[in-house]
């Protein structure tokens, strides 16, 4: 059977017809679902939990918020997830290449195929995506005082505005797998995938099935070393060199000399210090079936979204 698990409170991914187009489309391939609406945080993994013996597949209507929250709720079974990008970023649905449009949604289902991925622990709590200390923490902490209902990219803009002139960067001491990789000012950033919001690819050589994290750490004390970095990760050429670090890893502990938030997946994460490692099992994801290459440019692989 398939569990279909919405959150009323994401939406703006896909518009509000869609969920009927699918259910059509379910139901034209004769596959009926149990549908259920969370109300409240965990709720997505209380119920995952509660029918990861018995399910086939668990289909997760919401945003990243919500495939982490099953995820939570899945890991070590052998029951896939399919992610569908009904969130505002949906990160994960981009990374897996997974199409907003119904229809192939339910192609899919029908006809795709599954991969393992990881998870990673923060202090005790599973995230999926990418966490960030420092900076962007202030930026969601900022966000969640303020949000009321769905989010869109423009609800971004006073956080990070306010958080660009008035963050005070902290000082982070990191040892990765035992190393002390860093003790400076500056932000870093934890990835299991490579994408970050608004198609930023902060973690570019992260793979999701490694069994590793990725590290990076940018050193920055002010406003202007900041527009530098960013401006490289914009045009997606950010040099590993320098004032950056990247490192991969299997456990990471992030101390800071002031108090200091974090995100994980974009929600608000847990304050420094920071103990992340890979969670031991894994997640099954289904995603659509690789390309077919058309022997045109066979030494370009797979091209990017
Ligand atoms: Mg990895």
């Amino acid at each position: 059977m398939t569990h279909l698990i919405i959150n009323p409170r994401s939406g703006s991914g896909l518009k509000r017809s869609a969920l009927a187009e699918f259910r059509a489309a379910m139901q034209a391939q004769g596959r009926s679902m149990i549908e259920y609406r969370t109300t409240g945080p965990a709720d997505a993994t209380r119920y995952a939990a509660s029918v990861r013996d018995e399910a086939d597949l668990i289909v997760s209507w919401g945003g990243d918020g919500t495939a982490r929250e099953i995820a939570s709720g899945l890991v070590g079974s052998s029951v896939p997830l399919l992610a569908c990008p009904v969130g505002t970023e949906n990160l994960l649905a981009k990374e897996l290449r997974i199409p907003a449009h119904p229809q192939r949604l339910a192609e899919i289902v029908a006809g795709g195929c599954t991969v393992e991925c990881d998870l990673g622990i923060v202090n005790g709590q599973d995230f999926l995506l990418i966490m960030g200390i420092g900076f962007d923490g202030e930026v969601v902490r900022r966000l969640a005082t303020v949000r009321r209902g769905h989010i869109t990219h423009l609800s971004y803009f006073w956080p990070i505005w306010r958080t660009f002139w008035e963050h005070d960067y902290p000082r982070l001491r990191i040892i990765a797998d035992g190393e002390e990789v860093f003790d400076d000012f500056g932000m870093a950033f934890v990835g299991n995938i490579s994408r970050y919001a608004v198609g930023l690819r902060i973690c570019r050589d992260a793979d999701y099935n490694d069994g590793l994290l990725d590290l990076v750490v940018f050193s920055c004390q002010e406003q202007t070393a900041l527009v530098l970095h960013a401006a490289w990760a914009l045009l997606r050429r950010h040099p590993l060199k320098g004032n950056v670090i990247y490192r991969q890893f299997r456990h990471v502990r992030i101390e800071t000399d002031r108090p200091t938030v974090s995100q994980a997946d974009g929600d608000v994460g847990p304050d420094c210090p920071l103990d992340i490692s890979v969670h031991p099992g894994k997640l099954r994801l289904l995603v659509p079936p690789p390309r077919v290459t058309h022997g045109l440019w066979p030494w370009r692989g797979e091209l990017p979204l």
